[in-house]
């Protein structure tokens, strides 16, 4: 097998490829170097944050100063700032959960605890490897931590492949040596549960690692199918795959060919088929956006009739708001005109400044009810009866 600079089975893609298991050979054959690193704002901030975060893991039992910095990165050439307020609960959160994992082990185990932060594992040789952000352990205990900081996707640490590949990764390297294992993910914007913990064991683990490596033998031989599913999310061949055309062209198929009429004239049936596979469809199109997109960028004659422009942005401050405030002040503004009423915290803040007890006794949040929402059978919330939904609509 040639060495390549990139696995092609890495962890933080394992539900993508072990969901769809036809999908690495998909994007082999489009991209024989390996996907392109397109930097998006959103990828390269996360990024910053993650550095960010490395920096002050590896400075553990020195926590740097969190006013000193300013955390910045570059897309398109142009250097942008990320906002203190949004970077320093990502980092300050998964810092202090790192240190009281580190505290409970050297209590738990009378050991000094080893800590790996951005520690490379492999699963299989060229193939299946990668990077975890922080593991820690002390005799027969692991923890291994992830940093999230995706605010439109919350990630469950129970079952979650990425975690156990990375921990599969780690065991190999230890010997299986590991009876507790804690797959861990820190994402502060799961205001109610920013610390996720769900802990396995050796034979959970053992049955994974022969299933990952069961899926990418089929995968290499070629034998893989293509399956799509929720797993589709980051396909980076979204626009040229067979099985989402397949899906997202179901729609306009001639027996279907009804659900293109007025919605007066469909039956439920069709209109059902219509919001099942509405998210397929919008991917897809999506997805083929970007494409053309990505062509125009490359190369802006490619694409007749069509051009590339700057998007819509809005303006937001150059520096950190006790910065700009200083600036202002020194041009002899008055405190009073620059700030407002300072704002209440999040609920799980003042919650845990009050204490759970007496925050529940005061009765100091309401919950107006959700717009009725159409889901299926199978989504675990209580289905609403039609008084809730006919008082929903006086409203
Ligand atoms: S888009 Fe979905 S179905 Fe198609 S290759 Fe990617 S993961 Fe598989």
């Amino acid at each position: 097998m040639p060495a390549r600079g990139h696995a092609e089975y890495p962890p933080s893609a394992s539900d993508r490829w072990a969901g769809c298991v036809g999908s690495t050979q998909l994007i082999r054959k489009k991209y024989p170097k390996g996907v392109p690193n397109k930097q998006t704002q959103a990828t390269a901030s996360g990024t910053a944050i993650h550095e960010e975060a490395e920096r002050w893991a590896l400075d553990l039992g020195r926590p740097a100063d969190p006013t000193s910095y300013g955390l910045t990165y570059k897309v398109g050439g142009k250097t942008h700032r990320i906002d203190n307020e949004e970077w320093r609960p990502h980092v300050i959160g998964y810092i202090t959960e790192i240190h009281r994992i580190v505290e409970e082990l050297r209590f738990f185990t009378g050991e000094e605890p080893t800590i790996v932060v951005e520690g490379k594992v492999t699963i299989i040789d060229e193939l299946c490897w990668g990077s975890v952000d922080c593991y820690i352990y002390a005799g027969n205990v692991l923890y291994v931590v992830d940093l999230k900081t995706g605010r439109g996707h919350i990630v469950s640490a129970e079952q979650n492949k990425q975690f156990m590949t990375y921990a599969v990764g780690i065991c190999i390297d230890h010997k299986w040596k590991f009876d507790e294992i804690h797959l861990c993910r820190y994402q502060a914007p799961d205001e109610a549960h920013p610390f996720d913990d769900w802990q396995t064991d050796k034979v959970t683990l053992q049955a994974w690692a022969t299933e990952l490596r069961k899926i990418i033998k089929t995968s290499e031989a070629g034998k893989g199918e293509l399956t799509s599913g929720d797993h589709c999310l980051w396909c980076p061949v979204k626009a040229d795959c067979p099985e989402q055309h397949k899906t997202a062209m179901s729609v306009f198929d001639d027996e279907e060919a009804a659900t293109l009429a007025p919605v007066q004239d469909m039956t439920l049936e069709q209109q059902l088929f219509l919001v099942e596979h509405s998210k397929q469809i919008t991917d897809y199109i999506k997805a083929v956006a970007e494409n053309v997109l990505q062509m125009c960028c490359e190369d802006p004659k490619s694409v007749p009739g069509f051009k590339v422009v700057e998007g819509r942005s809005i303006r937001k401050w150059s520096k950190s708001e006790d910065e700009i405030g200083l600036a202002l002040q020194m041009e002899g503004v008055d405190a009073t005109e620059l700030y407002e009423k300072p704002k209440l915290k999040s609920f799980t803040k003042v919650e845990k400044v009050l204490g759970k007890q007496r925050f529940a006794e005061l009765a100091l949040i309401e919950k107006p009810p959700g717009k009725p929402t159409l889901v299926p059978d199978s989504d675990k919330r209580q289905a609403l009866n039609a008084l809730h939904m006919e008082g929903f609509q006086e409203e």
